[in-house]
């Protein structure tokens, strides 16, 4: 039998094709699907001598590149409109990635005063004690803050576009023009917001970051991370970091996440429209605290997220307490029976977790989360009936 050619999936294809066959081109062997290669390093050339050993784009050595980190890597790249990807082992490995690639002792980063946990730990002591990289944490949705901060050594500034778990939503456009003016780039962690809900690279982002482990494997079965954005940019995330500090994802993972993703677009529609049913009847119940939810008119960033968003949602990750102090919000989750007490968020199932208000890490939250305590709420692919008539069993259960 001849051999196929590689097919190149068209890059015009609107966004389901592309979760479709993005990444997968070069199936031309036989199997439709990229087969999973559990080996750590590929056959050599007759004539290796002109290899380089720390090269990334032919398969080699998988901590520089495999086929399944290719293919993930292809794909990422169009569904987030970027020139490249690099994926890793888990989504604070693509985040350590872009600072030790791109920052240097004696300059400073303006980061989101609510940056998720990791994230804020890693500018709040390890990197200023240890590496002399100072960091000014703002309220970024006070756009005067964040030029405020600026310095001359300002290398980067980093935001969420919607905020794990206060959900405070970024202006990325605005926010990447204050950077850019400053000579400064802007990342942004878009865990909560994936493609096709929102492209940061198209506001004027300049690396985007994912948590694979959440929306876009789905499934809560593989952990990865993800940096996109221009080749230029990504060279030293994938030599410096990639290769010589190894946070490599596992190939079995990168082709986990490569399946999960095919289903982005339809879980995300179906995860967003039931975030905002579960949202709505939280509010209405006079037992609950408050709601957090950007999809909410109550939500102090409604009109920049519908905006922002096109209209296409506002993702599907609340955050609520109901009205009692903290062992009430546990006697609440553990009446439950449909929504699992568990961390991590974006999965298929619906997961909750009850973060108390004691500890420098809720210091930095709006007041409602430091009186009441907060559950963040990742609402799954459950029907959304069931899900509010769990919630509203569980308030009967613990309000009497
Ligand atoms: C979970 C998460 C991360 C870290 O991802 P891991 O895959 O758990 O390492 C980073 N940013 C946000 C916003 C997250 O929710």
């Amino acid at each position: 039998m001849a051999s196929r050619p590689d097919r190149q999936v068209p890059a015009t294809l609107s966004f389901p094709s592309q979760a479709v066959h993005a990444g997968n081109e070069s199936a031309d062997t036989g199997p439709l699907r990229t087969p999973i290669v559990m080996a750590n390093s590929y056959r050599l050339p007759a004539d290796p001598s002109g290899l380089s050993w720390s090269g990334t784009d032919v398969p080699l050595y998988t901590r520089n590149s495999g086929t399944n980190q290719l293919g993930l890597q292809r794909k990422l790249a169009a569904l987030e409109g970027g020139e490249d990807a690099v994926v890793l082992a888990s989504g604070v490995a693509a985040l350590h990635a872009v600072f030790f690639a791109h920052l240097r002792t004696g300059d400073h980063i303006v980061v989101s005063d609510v940056t998720y946990e990791a994230t804020w730990r890693l500018f709040a002591e390890v990197l200023p004690e240890r590496y002399g990289i100072d960091a000014t944490f703002v309220d970024v949705s006070d756009l005067d803050a964040v030029r405020a901060a600026l310095r001359p050594n300002t290398r980067l500034v980093h935001v969420e576009t919607i905020a794990n778990p206060t959900t405070k939503v970024t202006d990325v456009g605005a926010v990447a023009s204050i950077a850019h003016d400053a000579g400064a780039l802007l990342v942004v962690d878009a865990t909560f917001t994936p493609p096709p809900l929102y492209r940061p690279l198209a506001d004027g982002a300049d690396l985007v970051v994912h948590s694979l482990t959440k929306y876009i494997n789905g499934h809560g079965d593989a952990m990865g991370g993800a940096v996109i954005g221009s080749r230029e940019l990504l060279a030293p995330v994938r030599s410096d970091a990639m290769v010589d500090v190894g946070g490599v994802i596992s190939p079995f993972n990168a082709w986990l996440i490569t399946r999960g993703s095919v289903t982005l677009p339809l879980r995300l529609r179906q995860q967003t429209a039931s975030a905002e049913v579960v949202a709505a009847a939280l509010e209405r119940d006079h037992r609950v605290a408050y709601v957090a939810y950007p999809g909410l008119v109550s939500h102090p960033q409604h009109s920049l997220a519908t905006r922002q968003f096109g209209g296409r949602g506002y993702g599907a990750m609340l955050a609520f307490a109901v009205r009692g102090d903290s062992d009430t919000q546990n006697a609440f989750v553990a009446n439950l029976r449909v929504i699992t007490s568990a961390v991590s968020l974006g999965h298929d199932e619906s997961l909750i977790v009850h973060v108390g208000t004691e500890g420098p890490r809720v210091a930095r939250y709006p007041e409602e989360f430091r009186t009441w305590g907060h559950l963040r709420f990742s609402v799954g692919l459950e029907d959304p009936e069931d899900l509010v008539a769990d919630l509203t069993a569980a308030l009967d259960e613990t309000f009497g």
